[in-house]
């Protein structure tokens, strides 16, 4: 495991452009002094432009999010370290579930790169047909197997670096990787983290990398490696981006969102 230090330098290398789009569960009150702090700040005026969540809030917040749910997962279907990258791949402009409902089969006709190649272009396209832009996904996922088999044994590298040089592999897709089949600290910045970042003034940031290399600098470090999946969560069934489920937040006592709703 990178520590958390070469975690937060290494954010610091490519990615500019910005970002458009299991469940930490809705819990009662929490009274604590973050908290009050938080509902005087709201209730004594408008946020500045610049005002930061501050550090003792964002530690209840990711406290509250372990104490509900401790061990988050990803929802894309996997069976190991290709199969999650492959899934990552294909999720660019999809949903899980519609990710998933097609790779059920893939992964059972090919789960290593060997296997992969063999099938070839043409049955992989069908059977990702239902997700959106498949016909390059399909190229990609080819690509990808016989630079593996070419340049890593047939083994996805745990190395920023060899992820990123893979066909279809950028930044947020080596983040996924790195976390969840390799267990390092870092932060996957999909369109749920770029909203949440930004709503509640956590790590505003016009680019997905500056907002990756503001979390990284602001969630404590025993939290860091679950973060990603915490704040997914969070912005996929609680703070929405239409409609945030403020009534059923977890830390609403926290939230100076401009756009939250009190009752
Ligand atoms: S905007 Fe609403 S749902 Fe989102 S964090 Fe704040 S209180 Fe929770």
């Amino acid at each position: 495991m990178i520590p958390a230090k070469s975690a937060r330098k290494s954010a610091k290398t490519s990615q500019t452009r910005p970002v458009g789009k299991g469940v930490a569960s809705a819990g009662a009150s929490h009274t604590t002094e973050a908290g009050a702090a938080a509902a005087k700040r709201k209730s004594s005026g408008k946020r500045s432009a610049n005002a930061r969540m501050p550090p003792d809030a964002v530690r209840e917040m990711f406290r509250r999010f372990a104490e509900a749910n401790p061990a988050p997962k990803g929802e894309l279907e996997h069976v190991n370290a290709f199969t999650l990258l492959v899934a990552v791949v294909l999720s660019a402009q999809a949903t899980d579930a519609g990710v998933n409902k097609a790779t059920r089969a893939l992964f059972a006709a090919a789960d290593t790169p060997e296997k992969m190649v063999a099938l070839g272009e043409e049955r992989v396209r069908d059977f990702i047909k239902t997700i959106g832009l498949f016909r390059n996904k399909a190229k990609n996922v080819i690509a990808l197997s016989e630079a593996l088999i070419a340049n890593h044994g047939a083994q996805v590298p745990r190395d920023r670096e060899a992820l990123e040089a893979l066909p279809g592999v950028g930044r947020k897709t080596a983040n996924v990787v790195l976390n969840s089949a390799f267990g390092e600290p870092t932060i996957a910045v999909d369109t749920h983290l770029f909203r949440l970042a930004n709503r509640l003034s956590l790590a505003p940031g016009k680019t997905p990398l500056e907002v990756e290399t503001k979390l990284l600098a602001v969630i404590p470090g025993e939290y860091l490696l679950n973060a990603h999946h915490w704040l997914i969560l969070h912005g996929r069934y609680v703070c929405k981006a239409q409609r945030p489920r403020c009534e059923a937040c977890p830390i609403q006592d926290l939230c100076t969102a401009p756009d939250k709703v009190t009752v």
